[in-house]
């Protein structure tokens, strides 16, 4: 301790002492012992073995980002040359866990009895640190959330985690402006504090999200209620401010029972998943956690985050496979659908039910689109070779049409294969969300100018809608496999297909029937004079190889 000098020790002491008032890190460094000490909080976080050492350069160098050592040795340096004061820099240490963890470091410098510069003195904060408070509201923030369950740890207690968020904050930010977004979120904090009970806390997240936490044995229902009676106190909020602003909330729960062995990151990704699906379910809602609801979300990232590398990587696991279409009345192939299919790296096939929805949502569905559209006019271009008249269908999203020029796609698709405007049949799915749409508008009257002919896919199901018929006005209407199996077991909808048939043929569309897989359905259905049928009975959905040999078997 002897070659120690008296000062620092007596830093060292103070900086001890004040370790637990603090969240930053405060230091004391002896520029001509090579004498350093830290606060003791800092060797958990960053790593060290000590908290105070010698070798101070080596050893900042263990915890300095590497890229940011010689910035800080040189500004080290002209503090100890005299030729600095103060230090102050903003750069990166690693956490214990080799995290980046950006710090502000100020120093004064200290001089000896010659005036030359001997210690530095400071304080060291994590800027990237969450706030801890949050002004508007006047609330303790995700930190204070954190720290209050590391003092009051779980230990299979029952109670809940109660997330609320704000539904459109940022429209009404938008819309009416940043005071009257925070009035809202004043108005929130009040609705919730005025049916909160002992026991219960309340945390502000992110700008639009409150936790509000019970560890007073609340179950989940009690939760449920408690969001109910937060809106029916918005509500009442709204009325008695004569409707100034209309809002709603959304609501997840987590029961806290079964979340000992998780980690608070944990935890709060849960809750963030519990608010997203009352979000995504149409907000003004509250979502009670299911862990096989959470499975299943996981299982759809996972096979998001597949579909995504493949891709990346050249479509891998992709296939176009092909189902043939055939004459109503000769049964010869008329033409074929393409319909995408996937495989896992493991080799699991997984149905297009399942992916084509992720593939919409992701927008992934925009380059897979392109690419499956080129797989159907390669193999229509080498049927050419046999039949120059026929015809390959792909189907298209919703997505596509919305949200990308897919019909110049298409045009440059069938230019670039030599083929002709009408050896491809365009397939879209009735939907609510593109009825009245511009762009889909715009879509068909484009296909239309091209001589491109557009199937209405799945008709018979959901949202169909004769208004669809004059809007769009289809070359073809396909009969979903669910209606046509219906019909086939029903007199009711059998005449009701028959009259479809009719009506179809007396504005000049075509129609073609799906699902059509036995003997009997096929006898039962050509008595109604589909013009086209598919179904299982003249041939799965198989890859272009297959195809191309079954069809030149067919013409031969
Ligand atoms: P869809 O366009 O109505 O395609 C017909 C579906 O019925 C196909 O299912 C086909 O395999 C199936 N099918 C045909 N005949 C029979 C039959 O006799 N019996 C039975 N049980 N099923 C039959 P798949 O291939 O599973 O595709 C399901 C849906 O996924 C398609 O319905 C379509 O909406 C969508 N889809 C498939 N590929 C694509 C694609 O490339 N792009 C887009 N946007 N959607 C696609
Ligand atoms: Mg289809
Ligand atoms: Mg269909």
């Amino acid at each position: 301790m002897s070659e120690k000098s008296f000062e620092m020790e007596s830093y060292c002491h103070s900086i001890e002492d004040l370790d637990v008032c603090m969240d930053d890190y405060l230091y004391a460094y002896d520029m001509e012992l090579d004498d350093y000490c830290i606060s003791p909080s800092a060797t958990e976080r960053f790593g060290l073995e000590k908290h105070r050492f010698g070798k101070v350069q080596e050893q900042l160098a263990q915890i300095v980002y590497p890229e940011d050592m010689a910035m800080l040795a040189e500004d080290l340096a002209m503090v100890q040359r005299g030729e600095k004061e103060f230090h102050n820099l903003q750069y990166r240490w690693l956490s214990a866990r080799k995290e980046i963890v950006w710090i502000n470091c100020r120093g004064r410098v200290i001089h000896d009895s010659n005036g030359s510069p001997r210690y530095l003195i400071g304080c060291i904060n994590e800027i990237g640190q969450k706030q801890k408070a949050d002004n508007t509201s006047g609330l303790l923030g995700e930190e204070g959330l954190r720290c209050y369950l590391e003092e009051h740890p779980l230990n299979g207690k029952k109670g809940f985690l109660l997330r609320i968020g704000i539904d459109n904050l940022k429209d009404i930010n938008a819309n009416h402006g940043i005071e009257c977004g925070d009035e809202v979120l004043r108005r929130t904090v009040d609705a919730i504090q005025s049916v909160m009970q002992q026991n219960q806390h309340l945390y502000r997240m992110v700008s639009d999200e409150f936790i509000l936490l019970d560890m007073g044995g609340g179950t989940t229902m009690e939760a449920a209620q408690y969001y109910r009676r937060i809106r029916r106190r918005i509500d009442t909020l709204t009325v008695e401010h004569q409707y100034d602003m209309v809002y709603t909330i959304s609501g997840g729960v987590l029961g806290m029972s079964d979340m000992a062995e998780y980690s608070f990151s944990h935890m709060m990704k849960l809750t963030e998943y519990t608010l997203g699906r009352a979000k995504s379910g149409g907000r003004n809602q509250c979502y009670i956690y299911r862990p096989e609801d959470y499975d299943q979300y996981l299982h759809r990232k996972q096979l998001e985050c597949r579909m995504r590398r493949a891709v990346r990587q050249d479509f891998r696991g992709f296939e176009a496979y092909f189902q043939p279409i055939v004459d109503g009345r000769t049964h010869k192939l008329y033409m074929a659908e393409t319909l995408m299919r996937f495989t896992t790296d493991e080799g699991k096939p997984i149905s297009p039910m399942e992916f084509i929805p992720i593939l919409e949502d992701t927008g992934l569905i925009i380059p897979l689109g392109r690419w499956i559209l080129r797989q159907a006019l390669a193999l229509c271009k080498e049927v050419h070779k046999v039949n120059p008249d026929f015809k390959v269908t792909v189907n298209l999203s919703y997505i596509q049409v919305l949200k990308s020029d897919v019909l110049l796609d298409i045009v440059s698709g069938i230019r670039e294969f030599g083929l002709s405007p009408e050896n491809l049949v365009v397939e879209i799915t009735e939907s609510g969300l593109l009825e009245e749409n511009p762009n889909l508008k715009r879509f068909c009257k484009g296909l239309h100018n091209y001589g491109i002919q557009l199937a209405l896919d799945d008709f018979g199901t959901g949202y169909s809608n004769f208004h669809y018929l004059h809007n769009l006005r289809p070359s073809f209407i396909k009969i979903d496999r669910s209606f046509t199996a219906s019909a086939l077991q029903n007199e009711y909808e059998y005449s009701l297909l028959q009259q479809m048939i009719d009506m179809a043929h007396n504005i000049d569309m075509r129609l073609c029937t799906e699902g059509i897989e036995t003997t009997e359905e096929l006898e039962s259905i050509v008595r109604l004079e589909p013009d086209f049928i598919q179904g299982y009975y003249f041939g799965r959905p198989c890859p272009a190889k297959e195809l191309l040999a079954r069809y030149t078997e067919v013409s031969a």
